[in-house]
């Protein structure tokens, strides 16, 4: 018996091109500009993206978040 499998599949042209929703304009593109992140406090943030028309529309993204220090304070004082 010979086993003859395992055949590595090769798609041709299978590429996936990641198409993203504008959030402006609301069209498919499939040249997305990240305009922003949003983070959340609870849970995996999110990417906004917009198309290349609309990605100049929309302030630049901030390299470093600079978040006023959230001053811890001891509550429950009675
Ligand atoms: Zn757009």
């Amino acid at each position: 018996m010979s086993e003859q499998s395992e055949r590595p599949e090769t798609v041709p042209g299978g590429t996936r091109v990641p198409v993203r929703m504008c959030v402006r304009c609301g069209a498919i593109t499939d040249t997305p500009v990240v305009v922003s992140e949003v983070h959340q406090g609870s849970g995996p943030g999110f990417t906004v993206y917009a198309c290349r028309d609309c990605a100049p529309h929309f302030p630049r993204v901030p390299a470093v978040l600079s978040l006023p220090r959230a001053s811890h304070r001891g509550g429950g004082e009675r």
